[in-house]
């Protein structure tokens, strides 16, 4: 059984009375939109997203809710954006932060849309929403009070969980400074059951300076929020949250998880959810940054990869592994023929269907409802060296290699791969994958004495008029050559690679050379002997 339907079973256990009386049970995620959102990100919405549909499969009410949060202070500068323009607006609410980019609503939005894009794409029962308009409505009124009510209580949590307290004046709540607009660098000093004082401090934090505005105003209705860690277990509350993971970074022991679990249990009555800890995504082996700007970004990643591929990689591992996804090895290539393995497992074309593979081939398919089409495709490296040959056509060599013409669904796959195939050349494939058909005879070409000998039995071989011109036909012609002078495969694969590509390995050869006129062929070998 695969990851996400243990999980599934784990939850159906957990929430049996809820499931019985067909109460919904509301999955969540989030992502603070302060710069481009990194990849790691979506794996948290590819798992959440994945245990949303395999519940849904067995008809129990899920749904996934995804925040796009515009709410959290702006903390930082990513190098991608004007620093002189936006240093000013550090410490001021995401959302009245103006966009870095045009047509967007806000700064956040300008990755939240972007985000969305790359998340559409997978088809994933997701809803999408955005913090603020819930304060704003009044939604977090109750958790708000529930919170300033129990500040001592929360400040002993903080202590024991994670060992570093917060002073005994804390109060769990930023308010908007009503002078500067920021919220990042303002300090609740009194709560009376109505209203709070606060101070908008110039040196509270290192990364904002507040303007010296002391007021009172109240708590609720969008004028303040709570800090993000007594934010999160009041989120659970307020949404009904059932099942949320998190990353490995939230889930260390004393992490914001464990302090988020007390606070919803002892402050805000209400169970602590399911969890998911993941690992996380690393590319090339290193944790990237997507606010460093060093290319790891969601959008990114998912430019690399058909939506199928792109689910695949972040189902194929589970949560608590890491997934390394280095970009300019074989991975992508790798990932490819991966997916065509398990599809050989789902459409039972393997000799011994394994049932694990056949499921996860499934949960890649972007229309769960639906069964997943047998089409055919070609394979990744096969794909790519015909894409570098100007003398081929893809359709053409796609039909000779199926045996048949090839349906639309077939060629609308095989546009698709080429497109990603034609991508990845253009900036990723390592030297081995590039190939450059020689116009003539490589000039350092030598071959000995016995290989000369065979190669005119080659030629012999291949000149036959009865020869059919097709790789099937050429690789039998080639290997009774090779059987019947007893020769050392390398011995007659590598030469006849450097005639015709200057290096030591190419594609599989009877296919390779039926792609070339017969005579070009002939006269190619004849010039070496
Ligand atoms: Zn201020």
């Amino acid at each position: 059984m695969i990851w996400a339907d243990r999980i599934r079973e784990e939850i159906k256990e957990r929430f049996a009375g809820e499931i019985q009386a067909k109460k919904p049970l509301v999955i969540r995620d989030e992502k603070t939109l302060s710069g481009r959102v990194h990849v790691g990100s979506l794996r948290g919405i590819l798992i959440h997203g994945l245990i949303a549909q395999v519940l849904q499969e067995e008809g129990i009410s899920a749904k996934f809710l995804f925040e796009l949060n515009e709410f959290d202070p702006m903390d930082g500068l990513p190098v991608y954006v004007d620093e002189k323009t936006y240093r000013p607006h550090m410490g001021k609410p995401l959302y009245t932060v103006p966009p870095s980019e045009p047509g967007h609503e806000n700064y956040a939005m300008v990755f939240g849309d972007e985000l969305r894009v790359v998340v559409d794409r997978l088809k994933l029962p997701i809803e999408f929403y955005t913090l603020r308009p819930l304060y704003l409505e009044g939604k977090f009124n109750g958790v708000i009070r529930e919170a300033l009510d129990h500040a001592a209580e929360i400040r002993a949590i903080y202590k024991e969980v994670s060992g570093g307290g917060k002073p005994d004046d804390w109060f769990p709540l930023s308010v908007i400074c009503e002078k500067c607009g920021k919220i990042g660098t303002t300090q609740v000093i009194e709560w009376d059951g109505a209203n709070v004082t606060y101070e908008c401090k110039k040196n509270y934090v290192a990364w904002a300076e507040g303007c010296g505005h002391k007021g009172t105003v109240s708590p609720f209705d969008g004028n303040a929020k709570l800090p993000w860690k007594v934010e999160w277990p009041a989120k659970w509350k307020v949404l009904g949250v059932s099942i949320e993971g998190a990353g490995k970074d939230h889930s260390a022991a004393g992490g914001s998880r464990a302090i988020g679990s007390r606070i919803s249990e002892e402050v805000f009555k209400y169970p602590n959810p399911y969890d998911i800890p993941y690992e996380f995504f690393n590319i090339a082996g290193k944790k990237m940054s997507a606010s460093k700007g060093l290319g790891a970004s969601a959008k990114e990643v998912s430019d690399l990869l058909p939506a199928t591929l792109l689910k695949l990689l972040m189902i194929r591992t589970i949560p608590n592994r890491p997934i390394d996804f280095d970009p300019e090895g074989k991975t992508i290539p790798n990932l490819f023929d991966e997916y065509d393995r398990l599809a050989d497992h789902y459409f039972k074309r393997h000799k011994e269907p394994d049932e694990d593979f056949a499921r996860t081939f499934k949960l890649t398919h972007l229309n769960p409802l639906k069964e997943p089409e047998d089409v055919w495709q070609m394979r990744f490296t096969l794909l790519s060296f015909v894409l570098q040959m100007p003398h081929l056509d893809l359709l053409q060599e796609a039909a000779k290699l199926k045996g048949s013409e090839l349906s639309i669904e077939e060629k609308q796959a095989l546009e698709e791969r080429a497109f990603y195939v034609r991508e990845w050349l253009s900036s990723f494939a390592p030297a081995e994958y590039l190939y450059t058909i020689l116009r003539d005879t490589p000039e350092n070409f030598t071959i000995d004495p016995e290989q000369k000998v065979v190669f005119q039995k080659l030629i012999t071989a291949l000149q036959d008029p009865s020869l059919s011109w097709e790789g099937p036909a050429i690789h039998e012609r080639i290997h009774a050559v090779k059987e019947e002078a007893g020769m050392e495969p390398k011995r007659l694969f590598t030469p006849l690679y450097q005639l015709f590509l200057g290096r030591t390995s190419g594609p599989q050869i009877g296919w390779f050379l039926s792609t070339f006129e017969k005579e070009d062929v002939l006269q190619r070998l004849r010039s070496i002997l």
